[in-house]
C-alpha cells in the first residue's frame, strides 16, 4: 500500500510517500481501506517529537480516518467488508477499572491511533473492529473524518465532563481551530450563550456563522477578560473553554465565581504561571480531559450524521502531499480542518 512516513523526526521534509507492505488484521480487528484522512496539530508534535516519545519506524501519522471495511480478523462479527465507516482513534484495553467503568479514554493502556501505533495517512490501517462507526449513505468520508477527534474531543470536554447546560455562558478562547469551531456549535446546541475572544474579524466571522453569540476580538481588546467581564454584568462566564495554556491567567479572571476552566490542550505552550489565589478565591474548577469515551463518540457522531454539527471544512490534499498539507498547518493558514484524499 502507499503511505506517508517518516524515519526520524523533523520538519516536514522528513515525511516520505512510499510503498509499505498492507497491514492485517489479528483477531477482534479489521481492516480499513481509507478514504480520508484528516489533519491534527498532534500530527505534527509526533512528527517534531518530545522528550521521551519512543516510536517504531518508519511511522505512519494520523489520528483520523473513514472508508471501508476490507477485511475483518478472526471473531469479528459486527463489520463485514464493503460496510462504510468512520474511525475513534482512542485504543483501549477494554478490561481496566477505567473501560470497565466506561471511561475508556483513561485507560490504563491507553494509545492514540497515529501517535504511538501506525495511523490513516495510508491507504490501509487495523484498528479494534469495536473502535467503527457505521457512516450513512452517501455520507462524506473526508467530513467524518475531519468531525472525528476535534468533535469527539469537545464534547467529551463540554459535556461529559464540563456539564454544560442550557442558559449557561461559555467564552471559548479561539475562533478558527477543530476544537474550538466544535465546541462552539456543542455550546450552542446544549443551549448556552456563547462568548468568542478571537484574533482577527474573519476568524470571528466564521465564529459568528458556527452560532456564536458575542464576539471579542483580541487584536483590538488586548485585555478580553475585562471586557467579557463587563459584558456579564461584572459576573464572569460559566464556563471558560481555553486549550491556549497561557491565556490561563485572562480565563480566570473572566469566570465567574464557582465557574468552569475546561482544557484539552496547550495550542500556546505547556508550561505558564498561574495566581493560585484566583482559584481558591473564586472557588473555581479547572477539568481537564483527553480525547472522549465510546459512548461520547457515537452520541456526537450521531450529531454530525444527522446535520446537527458540521465539521468546518478547508483545504483537501492528496495523500502524497501530506507535507504540504502539514505545512499548512504549521502556517496557521486554515480555517477548520485540512483533509487528506486517499484514493
Ligand atoms: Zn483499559
Amino acid at each position: 500500500m502507499k503511505a506517508i512516513l517518516f524515519h526520524e523526526h523533523g520538519g516536514p521534509e522528513v515525511l516520505t510517500y512510499a510503498d509499505l507492505a498492507t497491514p492485517e488484521p489479528g483477531p477482534g480487528e479489521v481492516l480499513v481501506k481509507l478514504e480520508a484522512a484528516a489533519l491534527n496539530r498532534l500530527d505534527l508534535w509526533v512528527r517534531e517529537g518530545w522528550p521521551g516519545i519512543k516510536l517504531e519506524y518508519p511511522h505512519i501519522p494520523g489520528a483520523d480516518g473513514a472508508g471501508t471495511v476490507a477485511a475483518i480478523g478472526e471473531g469479528v462479527s459486527e463489520w463485514t467488508p464493503g460496510d462504510r465507516v468512520v474511525i475513534n482513534a482512542n485504543l483501549s484495553c477494554g478490561a481496566c477499572e477505567f473501560c470497565i467503568a466506561g471511561q475508556d479514554n483513561r485507560c490504563l493502556h491507553w494509545h492514540l491511533l497515529g501517535e504511538t501505533v501506525p495511523g490513516t495517512y495510508a491507504e490501509y490501517v487495523v484498528v479494534p473492529a469495536g473502535n467503527l462507526l457505521a457512516l450513512p449513505q452517501g455520507f462524506d468520508a473526508r467530513a467524518a473524518a475531519a468531525a472525528g477527534l476535534v468533535f469527539h474531543t469537545a464534547w467529551h470536554s463540554l459535556i461529559t465532563r464540563g456539564e454544560l447546560r442550557p442558559g449557561e455562558s461559555i467564552l471559548i478562547v479561539g475562533a478558527s481551530g477543530g476544537v474550538n469551531t466544535a465546541s462552539i456549535q456543542i455550546a450552542k446546541l446544549a443551549g448556552a450563550s456563547v462568548y468568542v475572544v478571537g484574533s482577527s474579524a474573519e476568524k470571528l466571522k466564521l465564529a459568528e456563522s458556527l452560532g456564536a453569540d458575542h464576539l471579542i476580538d483580541r487584536s483590538k481588546e488586548e485585555n478580553w477578560a475585562k471586557t467579557v467581564y463587563h459584558m456579564t454584568a461584572k459576573h464572569g462566564v460559566d464556563v471558560v473553554v481555553d486549550n491556549v495554556g497561557t491565556t490561563f491567567p485572562l480565563s480566570m479572571r473572566a469566570a465567574r465565581k464557582g465557574g468552569r476552566i475546561l482544557t484539552v490542550g496547550n495550542t500556546g505552550g505547556a508550561k505558564f504561571e498561574i495566581d493560585n489565589r484566583f482559584v481558591f478565591g473564586k472557588h473555581l474548577s479547572i477539568l481537564g480531559s483527553t480525547m472522549g469515551a465510546r459512548t461520547d463518540f457515537a452520541t456526537v457522531m450521531g450529531l454530525v450524521f444527522q446535520g446537527a454539527l458540521q465539521p468546518v471544512m478547508d483545504k483537501t490534499f492528496p495523500l502524497a502531499e501530506a507535507a504540504a498539507a502539514q505545512q499548512r498547518l504549521v502556517d496557521g493558514e486554515q480555517m477548520g480542518k485540512i483533509t487528506l484524499a486517499i484514493s
